[in-house]
């Protein structure tokens, strides 16, 4: 079984910030999580790096497009791999594999009469390399940004959208396609109203694909950039790896860009003749007070000030623990301490320090076999199930809080038995049953913080990796004999 999932590509004109990250977390969880299944998984991501927006930037800073991009590309590799993604292939859409595909689709859509030229005449945000029509005409304000828009005027290919609608329209209706479903209906009210032909080249952009036509025309940033969900796998280049993962299991996308991928993307593969991606999910946004997270209103939270701050893993645990992703969410710095001090150090980090501890002073460091508490067991089963099926709703918000019912049920079942007692005389059999059901949270923890989840096994004197293990591994026994390691304290108070 294969699983194939992808992150919006990344534009590269500005500093990746919180929402860029939020995206990338998910998909690497689920991507860890579907791995832990036993899936075959390919997970996507990169950087955008064509349009007018780049080009100016680089002019204002002096240096070429390809200078600017091959920079803030690596920043957010860079950042990727300091946030511990997992990614299969970090594309970039000025890599010539991809160029070379985009090209390919572009004259194929040309033969089947799908693309034809016409003129364009209306209005362009530059800032969101986006066309739109504006509300009023004499004050041509973009729609998402509210900067002013230039009105162009330019001979154009046009993709042939209006084809394809009422495939899209059914298809959406009858499949799972939308999500969250509050969406659905979104989209299809869109549908409804009809779908004009889009522009699919700029005619004086010169930092493109150049379009395989007569004229000398650069290939509209979006929808070269759409096209790396299918040149990121081998589409035109490489049949097996390509018909081995496609179509797209989860496409994760932010609620800004839902126009695009959920109404051009599919209509493009309808022309294409290729199957729809299974599931396209659009999360919210990040917010501060009223205002959307975002590098273009300097409201940017720094997701490396944090993770100084609190560590990588309590950044990825905030993140998808404190809103049911899809809904929006509002940031503070006082949530995220809470959120900390009451889930990371009191629950967790507190479970795990008192159980070793007690391990130590009690048993002298080692743990020897003993017999399982059925109801414990059956608890820890049922919890596991529901977080299974919670992590493939895209539900990350939910399968936590399941994952803290074990943390609490271990918690509970310590207090209940208390050990330190002098006169318990089963000391082993009850830390025998509590580090298991720590090591059925390590395991359950893995996709989300798997660095904290190395550490748990680790200092329970584990042998092998929790991250290479399979979820066939809860319930599991522990080992005949377990050594716990030096104490550590996993997540330190914060005042
Ligand atoms: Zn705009």
């Amino acid at each position: 079984m294969k699983f194939y999932i992808t992150t919006p590509l990344y534009y590269i004109n500005a500093e990746p910030h919180i929402g860029h990250t939020y995206t990338t977390i998910a998909a690497d969880t689920l991507a860890r999580f579907y791995r832990m299944l036993g899936y075959d998984v390919f997970f996507l991501t990169g950087t955008d790096e064509h349009g007018q927006k780049i080009s100016e930037a680089a002019k204002k800073q002096g240096i070429t497009p390809e200078q600017l991009a091959d920079k803030n590309s690596k920043t957010y590799k860079n950042l990727w791999d300091d946030l511990n993604i997992s990614y299969t292939r970090f594309i970039r859409t000025s890599e010539e594999v991809h160029k070379e595909v985009v090209k390919k689709v572009f004259s194929r859509l040309l033969e089947k009469g799908d693309l034809y030229k016409g003129e364009y005449s209306g209005y362009y945000c530059v800032h969101c390399e986006s066309y739109f029509i504006p509300e009023d005409e004499n004050n041509p304000l973009c729609p998402d940004c509210k900067r002013m828009m230039s009105k162009i005027s330019e001979p154009s290919y046009f993709f042939r959208i209006s084809k394809y609608a009422g495939a899209l329209q059914k298809h959406i209706e009858n499949s799972n396609l939308i999500k969250p479903d509050f969406r659905k209906n979104e989209i299809l009210n869109l549908i409804k109203t009809g779908l004009r032909d889009i522009s699919t080249t700029r005619k004086n952009v010169e930092w493109g694909i150049p379009s395989p036509t007569p004229e000398k025309y650069t290939i509209y940033v979006w929808f070269d950039a759409l096209l790396n969900y299918l040149s990121g796998i081998g589409y035109l280049h490489n049949d097996e790896i390509f018909s081995r993962y496609w179509p797209a299991d989860v496409q994760l996308i932010g609620k800004d860009i839902i126009r695009f991928h959920d109404i051009i993307w599919p209509s493009i593969l309808l022309a294409l003749d290729l199957p729809i991606p299974d599931k396209i999910f659009a999360h919210g946004w990040w917010v501060i007070g009223q205002d959307k997270i975002s590098k273009s209103k300097g409201n940017v939270v720094s997701p490396q000030k944090l993770i100084g701050e609190y560590g990588l893993d309590a950044f990825r645990f905030f993140l998808l623990r404190e809103i049911p992703f899809g809904s929006d969410g509002e940031y503070s710095d006082k949530a995220f301490k809470k959120r900390y001090n009451s889930d990371l150090v009191n629950d967790l980090g507190n479970l795990v320090n008192r159980t070793v501890n007690l391990v130590e002073t009690k048993l002298s460091g080692t743990i020897k076999s003993a017999t399982s508490e059925s109801k414990l067991l059956q608890m820890t089963r049922n919890i596991y199930k529901t977080y299974e099926e919670k992590l493939r709703e895209i539900s990350f918000s939910e399968a936590l809080e399941e994952i803290w019912k074990l943390v609490s049920l271990l918690n509970r079942f310590l207090d209940e038995r208390a050990p330190w007692r002098e006169s318990c005389n089963n000391i082993n059999h009850i830390l025998y049953n509590v580090v298991c059901g720590i090591k059925d949270t390590a395991l359950l923890l893995a996709p989300f913080i798997p660095s904290t989840s190395v550490k748990i096994w680790k200092i329970l004197g584990m042998q092998d990796n929790p991250l290479e293990k399979r979820f066939t591994a809860v319930g599991e026994k522990l080992p005949d004999v377990l050594k716990t390691t030096k104490r550590e304290i996993l997540f330190p108070r914060k005042k």
